[in-house]
């Protein structure tokens, strides 16, 4: 539902929402296009780093600034540190699903996106999460992805570019069982500023976290001046490093200062967009492009 002067309906005293969200995606990311890169010391380093160092300041920043957020954390990641994720949940944060080995999903046919999806939350029940969120690895979404999700009872999916507020989405044609969409933006993801490894990924240039604050700071406030939903997307193995993470709870602090903002997990803006929004968007796909 949208009032008639064209914003979201947050909860009284609110104006808009921000949630930072954490994908902890550790030696995933790497592994499911090339498993051979277990060999690798240092670059397989560089990803436990994550989990080993990046999380637990995050957690000690997260802390002091009282706020609670959304870790994403790909079964895989569960299995090889199970401790990492206890804390995240003696933290009061949330966990939510994000893919199994974080799998490509682009053109995976159904049944094997059901495997994928089963098997991370098999993993992550063994460490006693039961997510109701999901975020496809890459944010790659498929059009059977929904049914999945809402076959599966998740409430909401954070993957889709579509829109600037949480919006209810069918799962499949009218009528159909629905989930809440909290959409995500390329240009509020930490990877797209830091991530640099010779022979895996980047650009080659590692931003300034001040540009990164600043950037993400504008973000913050034209989305709250608008009343609408800010959500960052960190990897702890970038934005758990010294600077990058110092440079995040300063925008943390300055988004808190934003006069009715509300910063809470993805999983408590869900629940309210599940009272408040009205009939489902249908997923409407092009069935056929122009020669
Ligand atoms: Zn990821």
């Amino acid at each position: 539902m949208i009032l008639p002067d064209g914003s979201f309906p947050w909860p009284d005293g609110y104006r808009a929402a921000a949630s930072f969200t954490f994908d902890v995606d550790a030696e995933s990311c790497v592994l499911v296009n090339d498993p051979g890169a277990s060999s690798r010391m240092s670059l397989m380093g560089h990803q436990a780093y994550g989990p080993r160092v990046g999380t637990p300041r995050l957690l000690r920043l997260l802390e002091r600034q009282d706020i609670r957020a959304t870790f994403f954390v790909p079964g895989y990641t569960a299995e090889c540190y199970p401790d990492i994720v206890r804390a995240i949940v003696d933290g009061g944060h949330e966990i939510a699903h994000h893919g199994y080995l974080h799998e490509p999903m682009q053109g995976v046919d159904e049944s094997t996106e059901a495997g994928y999806l089963d098997r991370g939350l098999e993993a992550l029940a063994r460490v006693g999460a039961s997510p109701v969120g999901y975020r496809a690895p890459w944010w790659e979404m498929n059009w059977h992805t929904p049914r999945l999700l809402a076959d599966r009872g998740f409430r909401y999916d954070s993957s889709l570019l579509d829109d600037d507020v949480p919006y209810r989405l069918a799962s499949s044609g009218p009528g159909s069982a629905s989930l809440i969409e909290i959409p995500v933006d390329w240009a509020l993801d930490d990877w797209e500023q830091y991530a640099f490894y010779p022979g895996w990924t980047g650009s080659g240039v590692i931003e300034d976290p001040q540009k990164a604050l600043r950037m993400w700071g504008l973000e913050a406030r034209a989305r709250h001046a608008e009343g609408g939903c800010f959500v960052l997307t960190n990897h702890p193995f970038l934005s758990g490093r010294p600077a990058k993470a110092h440079a995040l709870e300063q925008l943390i602090e300055q988004t808190k200062d934003l006069e009715g903002m509300w910063v809470t997990t993805l999983q408590e803006i869900a629940a309210h967009a599940e009272s408040v929004c009205g009939s489902a968007r249908v997923p409407e796909r092009i069935s056929e492009v122009p020669a």
